[in-house]
């Protein structure tokens, strides 16, 4: 049990109230633990992603992008070891036909008694577990034979290695040196949930690192290091996240060590992974070497040696470090003078989807016309939102559930000595500013980096 609270539901209904994200196919009853982004969730997401792929690709010269498809040869999957052993051990029960994870039961609750756990409510009538394949087959070309079957990827790792030799020759890069990419994967989890925590599309941001066997744990080490650095700079709290070492019964066949980065959910979810850092050995490289019979060595001209790289991977949900961002942000406040309380999500700005609120206090005297000309003006910068309806108090409210961080008020004096003030989201402070600097004063918040700042002041 997490010493934070349980904000799931809250977040759920600010997330479709806000635009955030709504459940896939919502007026037909909705599908499954799909789940759709709106206005403010893609930008999020978006932001998320964005700042994945400038720290690991485009601020790096010794990492590659990709983008392969999602589609693939079937053989990737035998050789990859999916095909015949990407399986969760499935529990039905007889009674109420609902289905659990049986190396999870232990977090599941009884449909008929939630109080209880699967089994111990006298009606339980639980099956032996039976291995389920996870992946998604489907059929490529008009025939729905065994010939034509094709998954839905799993993962976004294998299409990384099966381009190993093209990207490392297209470029000229010399190991060490990663690939990464962020691409959907999809996995028929048999006990999805937690809002967006398991779904079964979902978006990965995976980076895999090649470096000569020898070195594996020194980068291992240096990799994990890293990743930690990023999720801080997101914002995500310090006490919120740990990293959890597998133990050798939990490591998969192929992991020389493996490390989650965990984050704590609050409630009875508490840390669960949202990250994972592995040392793969060679055994991704090999077995697409062996399965497809081409040579997959790298060849150190420099030491006129050849051999298959080490991979140290890091693997990262976009949907689940998203969640855990809104998580992270969900604040609900007593406002002193106030009987109504404030929910707001305090996001980092630089990840919150809109930026900056423009708001005339009134609709008369020349504020609304300054208020546009300055929203279009800013709007050029970063994503603004304009809103003249209502009393002030609300639209702020409205943006404090946004995650907007700064909102923009002209007033009466405004229009005469041409300033406005600055309200800042999380403080609720104001400061007075000429209408020419606004756009100064926000930009060096956005630029500044206050999570890692703080970070390295605690000298993680
Ligand atoms: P879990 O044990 O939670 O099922 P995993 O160990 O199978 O996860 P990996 O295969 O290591 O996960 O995937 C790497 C990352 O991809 C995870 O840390 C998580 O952020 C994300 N991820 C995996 N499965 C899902 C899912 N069903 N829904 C959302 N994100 C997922």
């Amino acid at each position: 049990m997490s010493a934070y609270p349980d904000v799931m539901d809250t977040l759920v209904s600010l997330a479709k109230r806000r635009g955030f994200i709504f459940q896939s196919s919502e007026i037909y009853g909705g599908t499954g633990s799909v789940w759709d982004y709106g206005p403010l969730g893609v930008e999020l997401k978006n932001n998320v992603k964005t700042r994945w792929w400038q720290t690991m690709v485009r601020e790096r010269d010794d990492v590659e992008g990709l983008d392969a498809a999602i589609l693939m040869h079937p053989k990737v999957w035998e050789a990859s070891g999916h095909v015949s052993g990407f399986s969760d051990p499935l529990v039905d029960c007889k009674a109420c036909k609902a289905r659990f994870r049986a190396d999870k039961i232990g977090e599941a609750v009884c449909p008929r008694k939630p109080s209880k756990k699967p089994g111990e409510h006298g009606d339980c009538q639980l099956t032996e577990p039976r291995m389920f394949n996870l992946m998604f087959k489907t059929f490529m070309g008009p025939v729905e034979e065994s010939a034509a079957v094709v998954y839905l990827r799993p993962e976004t790792a294998q299409g990384i290695f099966v381009n190993f030799l093209n990207v490392q020759q297209a470029t000229r890069q010399k190991v060490p040196f990663g690939i990464a990419q962020i691409g959907k994967a999809f996995r028929n989890e048999i006990t999805p949930g937690n809002f967006t925590f398991r779904t079964r599309e979902f978006e990965q941001m995976e980076m895999q690192f090649f470096v000569e066997p020898g070195t594996d744990m020194e980068w291992f080490e240096r990799w994990k290091a890293a990743r930690l650095e990023w999720h801080l700079g997101l914002g995500l709290s310090r006490d919120r996240l740990e990293f959890h070492q597998h133990e050798p019964n939990e490591l998969a066949h192929y992991a020389r060590a493996a490390f989650d980065i965990n984050f704590d959910f609050g409630g009875t979810l508490g840390f669960q992974e949202i990250e994972g850092v592995h040392n793969r050995s060679d055994f991704d490289l090999k077995q697409h070497q062996e399965h497809s019979g081409k040579r997959l060595e790298y060849v150190d001209q420099a030491a006129n040696k050849r051999y298959l790289p080490y991979v140290i991977e890091t693997s990262v949900g976009a949907d689940r470090v998203t969640l855990a961002t809104l998580v992270n942000a969900l604040r609900e406040e007593v406002v002193p003078g106030e009987t109504e309380g404030r929910t707001l999500l305090a996001l980092h700005p630089a990840i919150a989807p809109i930026k900056a609120g423009v708001f005339p206090l009134t609709k008369k005297d020349g504020q609304p016309e300054m208020a546009e000309k300055l929203a279009a003006a800013l709007r050029k910068k970063f994503p603004v939102f304009y809103d003249e309806a209502g009393a002030i108090g609300r639209r702020y409210r409205r943006q404090d559930e946004a995650g907007t961080p700064f909102g923009i008020t002209i007033d009466p004096a405004s229009t005469a000595n041409d300033d406005v003030t600055i309200r800042f989201r999380d403080d609720m402070g104001q400061i007075r500013v000429s209408t020419s600097k606004v756009a100064q004063v926000i930009g060096d918040y956005l630029a500044a980096d206050h999570a890692t700042a703080e970070a390295s002041k605690a000298g993680v």
